[in-house]
């Protein structure tokens, strides 16, 4: 078994080639939910439902969120019934996080509340919260903090950022699902996700760093050269006190990560960092990627 470490873009890109080449069964994923939020009284966890869409073959590929051809039929009329939600949620989207919102009011814990919805949509990978207590990522601005996902969703990351904070009413712990994930592993891959948003929340959560320190880990940099290759990580690394770089996110991988991978275009370099095309702009380069891990770990 392979575990990730996952956000919603960069590691599910590298999970869809991982899925032609492994029994699915043979996949757990480990998914960062310091993005989760409640919206209209529904439970949104965007990165869990990334990847389990993925997964169950209905994800929409050219966003890396939501259903394939969903429908936006209540959105559209909350909207004319003065209800605006930030975020476009399509119905079949909606219709999950209405299923998880009333297992977790229920008393369900997310892990639990994840494998029922990955049963019902014959999700055969374990896909696992990073932990079961809540926990935000939050970004200072001149206006105060607000949560991650209206920075970069409402305001498309346009606002100055001068730091990153975590909250949450209790310290965020690794389930037990996770930390055994993680001991059972051939290896354990963090994939080329936002080492701020999405990677340092998972490492936070109490237990993961000392697992992985006993582990073999494999991460894929989201850098080249001082840009992300999307989204808003180079703010999130300055903000974060971090160099935006695959330099700054070696730097927080360094205690227990074995092998960094780095992109062939990558001007930085890093000591004995492997060198791959890590551009995942299609299947076929996903795939590509996904075997010369596998050949690292199985050295076959
Ligand atoms: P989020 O939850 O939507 O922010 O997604 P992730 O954290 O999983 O992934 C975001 C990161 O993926 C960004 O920092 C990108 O630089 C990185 N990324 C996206 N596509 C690729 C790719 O094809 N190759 C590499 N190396 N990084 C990628």
């Amino acid at each position: 078994m392979i575990t990730f470490l996952s956000g919603g873009t960069g590691t599910p890109k590298l999970l869809r080639g991982m899925q032609e080449l492994l029994d699915e069964r043979d996949i757990a994923v480990i998914v960062n939910t310091a993005e989760d939020t409640w919206l209209s009284g529904n439970h949104l966890s965007p990165d869990l439902d990334t990847v389990m869409y993925l997964f169950a073959g209905i994800l929409d590929t050219g966003r890396w969120w939501g259903i394939r051809d969903d429908t936006y039929i209540t959105h559209d009329l909350l909207a004319r019934l003065g209800v605006e939600e930030y975020i476009a949620v399509g119905d079949q989207d909606r219709a999950i996080h209405v299923a998880r919102g009333e297992m977790l009011r229920g008393g369900m814990r997310l892990t639990e509340a994840t494998a029922m919805l990955c049963r019902s949509l014959a999700v055969r990978a374990t896909v696992l919260p990073m932990t079961d207590s809540p926990v935000t990522t939050y970004v200072r601005t001149d206006q105060g903090e607000i949560h991650f996902q209206e920075y970069w969703v409402k305001h498309r990351g346009d606002l100055a950022i001068d730091g990153v904070t975590r909250r949450f009413p209790e310290p965020p712990v690794a389930t037990g699902e996770v930390i055994r994930a993680i001991e059972a592993s051939d290896a354990v891959v963090i994939g080329p996700s936002n080492p701020v948003t999405s990677i340092s929340p998972i490492l936070e959560c109490a237990g993961v760093r000392e697992a992985l320190r006993h582990q073999n880990v494999i991460a894929v940099s989201p850098f080249i050269g001082d840009a992300p290759v999307s989204g808003p990580a180079a703010a999130l690394m300055r903000a974060f006190g971090k160099e935006p770089s695959s330099a700054g996110t070696c730097g927080l991988y360094e205690d227990f990560v074995d092998v960094f991978i780095q992109d062939v275009r990558d001007p930085v370099g890093i000591e004995g960092a492997l060198r791959l095309d890590t551009l995942m702009v299609n299947r076929g380069k996903s795939l590509d990627l996904a075997k010369n891990i596998l050949t690292l770990i199985y050295r076959c």
